[in-house]
């Protein structure tokens, strides 16, 4: 009998693979770790940069920043104060997946971190197929890019534990429609931890960083 599987099943799978393990190393080392998707320009470096910002006098920090090219990211996540900041320049590729991240976390010092936040090649499409290993997988969503995205991209907005709306400043001057765009989100990933924010003006942001440092700190509580 002949069984056919297609190459990218097999791909992914390895991928999990090392997703695991990247997940088992970060755990034993008490590390949280984000990963961040969005498509290019909806802020995910600014919002890298306020959250190094608002966190990095109460955790240690490290970024990685996944690219095409350029280490652009990375300088601006160092200037915000991470104390290690690494860049995977992809070379082309689209997506980072768990290799990437398992090779980047070699030049880690992970017993010294208390956050990771990767920071995903910007694209909307296949980043989410690829599991990095990171507890949580955060997508950037912004308003500049209208309300259609969950109906046009539903395989990112479905595999998504938290979802970030950049760019709030901008509704009075950008036709945005929040209720379309909110039922396309509840349809596909119902009960998405959400948060509106703006990166500019700092508006939504503190609730943003006491969730980060929710999760940073129930990791730090030795377990029963
Ligand atoms: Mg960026
Ligand atoms: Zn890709």
């Amino acid at each position: 009998m002949t069984k056919t599987i297609p190459v990218v099943e097999k791909i992914l799978s390895a991928n999990d693979r090392l997703a695991a393990e990247n997940l088992a190393r970060l755990n034993a080392a008490n590390v949280f770790a984000l990963n961040f998707m969005a498509s290019p320009g909806a802020g995910k470096t600014s919002l890298v940069e306020r959250t190094v910002r608002g966190l990095a006098s109460k955790f240690r920090l490290a970024v990685i920043n996944g690219d095409l090219a350029t280490s652009i990211d990375a300088e601006r996540a160092e200037v915000a104060g991470a104390s290690v900041s690494i860049q995977i320049n992809t070379g082309g590729d689209c997506h980072l997946d768990a290799i990437m991240l398992q090779e980047a976390l070699t030049h880690l010092d992970l017993t010294a971190i208390d956050l990771l936040i990767v920071e995903n090649v910007g694209n909307l499409i296949c980043p989410a197929n690829f599991r990095l290993g990171v507890h949580n997988n955060v997508l950037v969503a912004s308003i500049p890019e209208g309300a259609d995205k969950p109906y046009k991209y539903p395989g990112t907005y479905r595999g998504v534990d938290t979802l970030v709306i950049n760019k709030i400043d901008l509704l009075p001057y950008v036709p945005f429609d929040m209720a379309y765009f909110r039922r396309g989100v509840e349809l596909l990933n119902p009960g998405v931890t959400t948060f509106p924010l703006s990166c500019v003006t700092g508006e939504g942001v503190d609730a943003w960083l006491a969730w980060i440092t929710a999760q940073v700190e129930a990791r730090r509580i030795p377990q029963a």
